[in-house]
C-alpha cells in the first residue's frame, strides 16, 4: 500500500466529474487500499478518488468503526429531515463550517469486487456519503455553506491559511472529521 498526495482546493481535478468504474480488477482494489491508508493517515472520515487525482467513481469512508470502499454510488433517497453539524474536507485542511445535510440516505453502490448492494445510512455516515458523492460530481462542501461562511473560507484560502494536510488536520476543534 502507498500514501497518495491529497489534492487541495484550487486543483482543477476537484471540479471535474469522475467516470463510472467498469473494470473491477486488481488496480481498483489497490486504489481502494491506498485511499483507505491515505484517509486514515490524514485522520479523515472519507476520501474520494478525485482528491488523489483519479477521476474514477470510488470513495472510501470510516465512521464509528465501519470502513470500506464503494464504487459507482447512486443516491436513491434522502430524508427531508436535516442534521446540523460542522463539516470539513481533507482538500481544505483546517477549515470547518456549519453545513446542514439530510439525516438519512439510501444508496446503491458496488463493492470493489463489483457486487451491488443497498446502503441505508443515518447521521455522520450520511454526511460523509453525501460529501463523497458530491466530490465525484465535482461539487465541494463550500458550495453548501451559508454565504458569509463561504466568503470567510475564500478569504482564509487566499490568505494562505490552509494547513499542511500531512499535519493531521483531518479533525476539527470539536472533534468533527474532515471528509
Ligand atoms: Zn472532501
Amino acid at each position: 500500500m502507498a500514501l497518495l498526495p491529497i489534492r487541495l482546493f484550487g486543483d482543477p481535478v476537484l471540479r471535474e466529474r469522475a467516470a463510472e468504474v467498469t473494470d473491477f480488477d486488481a488496480a481498483l482494489r489497490r486504489l481502494a487500499d491506498d485511499m483507505l491508508e491515505t484517509m486514515r493517515a490524514a485522520e479523515g472520515a472519507g476520501l474520494a478518488a478525485n482528491q488523489v487525482g483519479v477521476l474514477r467513481r470510488v470513495f472510501t469512508y470510516e465512521v464509528e468503526g465501519d470502513a470500506g470502499a464503494w464504487v459507482n454510488p447512486e443516491l436513491l433517497d434522502v430524508s427531508e429531515e436535516l442534521q446540523p453539524g460542522e463539516e470539513g474536507c481533507l482538500s481544505f485542511p483546517g477549515l470547518f463550517y456549519p453545513c446542514e445535510r439530510p439525516l438519512r440516505a439510501r444508496l446503491r453502490v458496488r463493492d470493489v469486487a463489483g457486487d451491488e448492494r443497498t446502503v441505508d445510512s443515518e447521521g455522520l455516515l450520511t454526511r460523509v456519503l453525501l460529501h463523497e458523492i458530491d466530490h465525484l460530481n465535482g461539487i465541494l462542501f463550500i458550495d453548501h455553506l451559508a454565504r458569509h461562511d463561504r466568503k470567510d473560507a475564500m478569504r482564509r484560502i487566499r490568505a494562505g491559511e490552509l494547513e499542511d494536510p500531512r499535519a493531521g488536520a483531518g479533525t476539527g476543534a470539536g472533534g468533527e472529521p474532515a471528509v
